[in-house]
């Protein structure tokens, strides 16, 4: 990469915000699934919305590519360089302020680079909830939670992360800065632009802070692990569940039979909470800011009529916050467990909530027929319709090989989406991993305008080039 071009952006940022030693930049060139390599010229740390500024103009001027990246756990490659001396990772891991609450306006304040986690604690030390939450919440940031609309346990109940979010700062492509940190939340004054940036996966514009909507802390919380006849009496229970608690649940996972297997065997400390096997489980919970223990009353009521009605074989009812754990810890390490199985191609995919009983049968039949052998795995938020429809290899098949049919299987699960007028990216993007198949299925006139809007904001094409609006097979 150009030495005159490093020593502007030495100047910009110092010795501590510029790395260009491969050792010190390892960490931020590897790619969470192994579908990308990674390379760059260099990366560089900003501490202040001045400094991303300072580069974005740096690199404008220099035609230079540039990969925003916050915690690195995107799983479609949105945060992978590609090229040495065309692009560089501009990475918010230093702007980690909370900036402010406030109470009143149940709103918080928060530098693109602060771990979701701290936001959430952030909140609970003033009384409140930040509902966002998915299992990397240890490690991803904000800026890359907005930037990919990030979805999590708590979508059902809150909404997703463009739900959150009230006011942005967003540093242009040409360098400009957009002061968009507002707590309101009713502004008419024309088009809405914070939900151009959210969900953009850093291709118009750097988010650099964000104002966020905060929530009562719950008073409440009661799990459930139950044991289903198939995926329409996950429904049903939800459906039942909702009703019966006023409307409270606010996460609702479905998980298979052999998802719970996985865990069991790879995964230490996981215990199957239920005596007998059953074909399907969910995992759902309770939760409400009101004292008292009415939502107990609800959960179990709720149960009761799912098991006269057939739905539910038995359930385990979480006794304490740390039983409740350990039902989420199954949960939350399906992932895991299927890595540790072999290899898996992965479908981050969402129906309409009612046809998802459907899709499941049509896409296993299917998927089972064009691949003999293969072990489906689908889990996730039944409550938004969104299944991570993942497919574990044949036992004893060559992994590597499975994972070469990955397109194969990608077009037999997505066409039958399309059919379910369903989505090919519920809640992980599009990145580099997806443009294909944006292109193959979204609607021509959103194409267009996808095109169009990114025309507008990054003429030049600086902004996380080959992401999100690059495939056109
Ligand atoms: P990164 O991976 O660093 O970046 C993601 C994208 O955002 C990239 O395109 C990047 O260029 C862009 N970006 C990052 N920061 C900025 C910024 N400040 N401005 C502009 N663009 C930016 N996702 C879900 O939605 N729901 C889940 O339940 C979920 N569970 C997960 C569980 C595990 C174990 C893992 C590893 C991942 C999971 N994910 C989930 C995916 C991932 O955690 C989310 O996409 C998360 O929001 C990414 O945040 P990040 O900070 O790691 O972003």
């Amino acid at each position: 990469m150009d030495d005159a071009f490093l020593g502007k952006l030495r100047e910009c940022l110092g010795e501590r915000g510029l790395l260009t030693a491969p050792e010190d930049m390892a960490p931020y060139l590897r790619e969470w699934r192994g579908h990308f390599e990674c390379t760059a010229g260099a990366v560089a740390r900003p501490a202040s919305t001045d400094e991303v500024a300072a580069v974005v103009t740096a690199c404008a001027e220099a035609g230079v590519g540039i990969v925003p990246q916050g915690g690195n756990t995107g799983l479609v490659g949105g945060a992978a360089p590609q090229s040495a001396d065309g692009q560089i990772v501009l990475a918010l891991d230093r702007m980690t302020r909370v900036r402010g609450i406030d109470t009143d306006n149940d709103t918080i304040t928060v530098e693109a680079g602060c771990i979701l986690a701290d936001v959430q604690k952030a909140a609970a030390e003033v009384h409140r909830l930040f509902p966002l939450s998915l299992a990397a919440e240890g490690s991803c940031r904000i800026g890359g939670n907005l930037a990919t609309n990030a979805g999590g346990v708590n979508v059902l109940r809150y909404g997703n992360a463009r739900d959150l979010t009230l006011g942005l700062e967003v540093v242009l492509a040409d360098g400009r800065v957009w002061h968009g940190l507002s707590g309101l939340r009713k502004d008419n004054t024309g088009y809405d632009l914070r939900q151009l940036f959210v969900g953009s996966e850093g291709t118009l514009g750097i988010i650099t802070a964000a104002t966020l909507r905060l929530y009562p802390a719950l008073a409440q919380r009661e799990t459930a692990f139950a044991g289903v006849t198939d995926p329409a009496a996950a429904v049903a229970l939800l459906g039942r569940l909702r009703a019966a608690s006023g409307d409270n649940v606010i996460a609702c996972e479905l998980i298979p039979r052999f998802g719970l297997e996985l865990a069991l065997r790879h995964i230490p400390g996981c215990r199957d909470p239920l005596d007998e096997t059953h074909p399907w489980y969910v995992l759902v919970e309770l939760a409400s800011p009101a004292e008292g223990t009415w939502l107990r009353e609800a959960l179990e009521s709720g149960l009761e009529a799912a098991f006269e009605a057939g739905e539910v074989a038995d359930a385990a009812l979480a006794g304490s916050l740390d039983d409740a754990g350990r039902f989420w810890h199954i949960r939350e390490h399906i992932p895991e467990a299927q890595i540790r199985e072999g290899a898996s191609i992965k479908h981050d995919v969402s129906v309409p909530v009612s046809r998802l009983p459907a899709f499941v049968a049509e896409a296993a039949a299917a998927i089972e027929d064009a691949m003999p052998g293969v072990r489906v795995c689908a889990f996730g938020h039944v409550g938004d319709g969104n299944l991570h429809f993942n497919l574990q290899q044949p036992e004893d098949a060559d992994g590597k090989a499975f994972l070469g049919r990955w397109r194969e299987a990608n077009r037999v699960i997505h066409d039958i989406v399309a059919r379910f007028d369903g989505s090919v990216s519920a809640e992980h993007g599009i990145g580099r991993l997806k443009t294909g198949e944006l292109a193959r299925y979204a609607d021509p006139a959103k194409l267009a305008m996808i095109r169009a809007i990114k025309q507008a904001l990054d003429p030049r094409g600086i902004l996380n080039p080959g992401a999100l609006v690059a495939g056109d097979d």
